[in-house]
C-alpha cells in the first residue's frame, strides 16, 4: 500500500474502531458430537463467540480490544501495525463494505443449542443433558 492509499485508509478509519475490537480464528465446521461440545465450551466463555460467514467458514470470535488503541478509537502504532492490519479493506468492512460478517452468530450456548435443535443434530452425550 502507497502512503497515498495509507493516509485515505487512515481517514476512513476515522472514528470507527470496530476492526480492533476483536480477534476471529477460523474452524473447522462442527460435525460431531465431540465438535458441538468444543463449541459449547466456547461460548461458556465470557466474550467469546462463534459464527459462519456466507461462505459457510467458520470462526471463534473473541470480544477483546487491541492494546494499541487510543482512547480517540486510532491505531496507536499505525506505521507499524501488523500485516493483517495493512491488509484489511474498508472495501469489505462492517461500516463501508457489505455489511454484517455474520450469517449466523451464536453469542451464548443457548443460540448454538436452538440452531442444533432447529436442525435436528442429535449433539447430546448419552446421559449427559445440556
Ligand atoms: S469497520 Fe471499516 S471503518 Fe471501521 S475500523 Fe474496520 S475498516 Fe475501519
Ligand atoms: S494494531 Fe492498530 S490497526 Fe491493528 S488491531 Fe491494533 S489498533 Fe487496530
Amino acid at each position: 500500500m502507497d502512503n497515498n492509499s495509507a493516509e485515505k485508509n487512515k481517514n476512513l478509519c476515522k472514528g470507527c474502531s470496530l476492526c480492533c475490537e476483536y480477534v476471529c480464528v477460523e474452524i473447522d465446521k462442527p460435525e460431531t458430537k465431540n465438535d458441538y461440545d468444543q463449541i459449547i465450551w466456547m461460548l461458556l466463555h465470557k466474550d467469546v463467540w462463534v459464527y459462519f460467514d456466507d461462505k459457510n467458514e467458520w470462526y471463534v470470535q473473541f470480544n477483546t480490544q487491541c492494546e494499541v488503541l487510543t482512547n480517540d478509537k486510532l491505531c496507536g502504532i499505525y506505521h507499524n501495525r501488523p500485516r493483517i492490519c495493512r491488509k484489511h479493506s474498508q472495501d469489505s468492512c462492517e461500516r463501508y463494505g457489505e455489511g454484517t460478517i455474520y450469517k449466523k452468530i451464536f453469542r451464548k450456548k443457548e443460540d448454538f443449542i436452538q440452531w442444533l435443535k432447529e436442525k435436528k443434530v442429535n449433539y447430546n452425550f448419552k446421559g449427559f443433558e445440556h
